[in-house]
């Protein structure tokens, strides 16, 4: 799940667990889980979790390992930025601000 985390001042958005609820701070260790779909223009909600215990989770509240696919949270969120239209340059900027 997304979140906003209270940081000094600001409100800074991260990615929850959808297990165990802790954020998770390392994209390398985050799996993102859905159900299998049938055909173009299907789709399926995305459960974010932690690799390992929690990716396990995940899949059984979709039907089990059968009846799912993952993505891992580095992909994903790739994937996301570029289909949401955000400019690589943007990303670029953000990278000397660590504090976010
Ligand atoms: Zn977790």
């Amino acid at each position: 799940m997304i979140k906003v985390m209270s940081k000094g001042h600001r409100s800074v958005p991260v990615i929850c667990c959808d297990v165990c609820g802790s954020w998770i701070d390392d994209a390398d260790a985050g799996a993102v889980v859905f159900r299998k779909m049938t055909g173009d223009d299907d789709t399926s909600e995305v459960l974010h979790a932690h690799k390992g215990r929690c990716h396990v989770v995940a899949e059984e509240r979709f039907g089990g390992q059968v009846k799912t696919g993952w993505h891992e949270l580095r992909q994903h969120l790739q994937f996301l930025t570029f289909n949401t239209g955000v400019p690589p340059a943007a990303l670029q900027k953000m990278d000397g601000d660590r504090e976010l």
